[in-house]
This record gives structure tokens, sequence and C-alpha cells, in this order.
């Protein structure tokens, strides 16, 4: 009996106000030589991974870029969801899909020797793939050297009035707040969220870039971000102003005499409605090869999740740091109380 065949209909979908150009489902969702990807991450970025990919497999990728809505749209497509793979970045951002339970464990011993241990789910639901570590960017000036190397210095009394965040809802902020409920427990967390709502500038607003171009102006001293942020300031031919914001900081990595930085993932999984499994593992095998490790090396200013691919110069400019050994699966089930803590401090308001 032939099988129903899906009724996609071809559309350019319309996200956040720009127009973004997609790939258009035209078949049935299952083919040998096929892969359906939902990515939140850039055209711009994928479209060489997934060129390289499909030149060294034979293996097509049709991707839908979904900046906002991804699990609201498994969710609603259930089991007849055409979503082989998600790419999306933070591990707050993949714990919601495997809470929502659209994910599925897979084993692959090539993701397993690629990824450490600590960037992957143990039962194989989500694998990182690239690393960012959230730091602190302080004015070169205004903040003297020593004055702030850790995030428990940003909730000190002598940063009152001196820090800028973005909101306590989002989710790096969140993710870093887990981090260290896992390390230091509850109290100690809540105390530090407490701390730094305390020393906040301005009322939390922004993203991370935009916490920089505050220093920069002279809002406050030192602000949170994630390191390829820096990146593309540092380099961003478009709007050159960004350029003047970057360097007015120095790059700060918290905590290297204790227990390291907060790092983070952008990762992969495969859905639990995949009809193309293999090849969704195939393309998250080549994610994390040297090749493509190297391509988000470069274009997007990340950290390679795999050892011994080499960085953007300007990313290895920054020196080298030490990340916290917190597993990113102990962590993304603290971020439920971390959203609490955020709450209860009112961090927002
Ligand atoms: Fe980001």
């Amino acid at each position: 009996m032939k099988s129903v065949k899906l009724s996609l209909k071809m559309t350019t979908q319309v996200l956040s106000g720009a127009v973004m150009a997609v790939t258009l489902w035209t078949g049935a969702a299952s083919s040998a030589d096929e892969v359906n990807l939902y990515s939140a991450r850039q055209p711009f970025l994928m479209a060489p991974l997934i060129k390289e990919f499909t030149a060294k497999s034979g293996i097509k990728v049709n991707m839908v870029y979904l900046k906002k809505g991804m699990l609201e749209r498994l969710k609603a497509e259930g089991a007849n969801s055409p979503a082989d793979l998600i790419l999306t970045t933070d591990v707050g951002n993949l714990n919601n899909h495997l809470n929502a339970d659209v994910l599925q464990a897979t084993k692959s011993s090539i993701l397993e020797a690629n990824i450490p241990d600590q960037y992957r789910h143990p039962e194989g639901k989500w694998y990182g793939l690239t690393t960012r570590a959230r730091i602190i960017f302080a004015h070169k000036t205004r903040v003297k050297i020593g004055e702030v190397t850790s995030y428990e210095d940003l909730a000190a009394p002598h940063m009152k009035g001196r820090v800028c965040t973005r909101s306590g809802k989002n989710v790096y902020n969140v993710s870093l707040l887990a981090s260290i409920i896992e390390a230091k427990g509850e109290a100690a967390a809540e105390a530090w969220a407490k701390g730094l709502k305390a020393n906040l500038a301005r009322k939390p607003q922004g993203n991370d870039r935009a916490q920089v171009k505050a220093v920069f102006n002279g809002e406050c001293d030192v602000s949170l971000g994630n390191t390829y942020y820096m990146g593309l300031m540092e380099t961003n031919t478009k709007k050159p102003e960004q350029k003047d914001w970057a360097a007015s900081v120095n790059v700060i990595f918290p905590n290297q005499k204790d227990r390291g930085t907060h790092t983070n993932i952008s990762g992969a999984a495969v859905t639990k409605s995949a009809k193309n499994k293999a090849n969704a593992i195939k393309f998250i095998e080549f994610l994390t090869s040297n090749k493509a490790q190297k391509i988000y090396a470069e274009d997007n200013f990340e950290y390679p999740v795999k050892a011994g691919v080499a960085l953007h110069p300007v990313v290895s400019d920054w020196g080298t740091f030490k990340a916290d050994d917190l597993h990113l699966s102990n962590v993304a089930k603290q971020r439920t109380l971390a959203t609490k803590i955020m709450d209860r401090v009112r961090y927002d308001n």
C-alpha cells in the first residue's frame, strides 16, 4: 500500500519581521538521500556547512530557518513533523525540547569521540557542536585590572551601580544562574542574583551587544555577554560603531582561580518524529568533523567542541581560559529553579 504523501505548502516564512529565504518542502518527508532540518541557527552560518555536507555525502539538507517558535511547531506537528533534527543555541533551548518529549536518544561512537562528555546528553538526546563562554566585558580604564575577576565580583558592594545586563529571563542568563546553583547551591545562587540586581546601573534591557554599547557610552562599567558577540563586534564592517564598543572593553574570563567560566553550547538533536534518522546522525557527525568545526570557528567566532581545531585569530587573541567542569545536563536541570530565583529577586523590575 502506498503511503500517504504529506501535503506541505510552499511558503516563504516571515519571521520576526525579516523575510528569510528557506528551502521549500516539496515532497515526501522520508527519502534515502535527504534530511529535514529545523534550524534556529542562521542561514549565513548553515549554508557553507550544508553545501559541504551534501557534496561529501550526497544527502540533500532541507532546512527551515526558525528564529522563534521551533518547539511550538514541533509540538503542533507531533508524529507527523517532517523534521529529522534540530539545531539551536544554549542547552536551555535543547533542554526545553527534551522536556517536551520531542527528541529521541541516538548513539554514535563518532559523536562520543568528538564531543567532550560534559557537552552532550548522557543518553544522546542532544549534542553540543560548539561552545561559547559567558564572560565579563569591563571598561578598559574605569575598571582597574584585578577589580573584577569573577561572577561573584559583579555582585559585590564595590560594583554598586556599575553593572549592565540583559533580562533575567534571557536564556543565557538563566543558564549562567543555573550553573551557579549547580556549583554553589540554591542559597548562594539567590544571594548572587540579589547582589547582581542591586548593582545594576539600569533596568535590564537589550541584547548582549547593547550592554557593551552601554559601557562604551558610560552608562555602566561592566557587562555580561557571550564570547562570539565580541568577535562579531570587533570585526563588524557593516556597523563600524560596534568596533568602538568592543575597543572600549577588556575581555575577562571569570573564575579562573576557582571553578572556571560558565561555558554553554550550540547543539543538535534528533527529533522523535525523524523519518531519516540515519541521515540526521550522519549530518550531526559531519558537524563535529574538522572541516565543519573550522567553519563554525571562522564564520561565527565560536569555540570548536572538538579538540585540536584552530580558533579564529580574533578569538585566540583573547587568550586561553578554563571552562567550568559542570555537566551541562546537570546545569540544565537547575534552569527551572534559576527562573524562579530571577523572579524572587525581581530581577527585571
Ligand atoms: Fe546569541
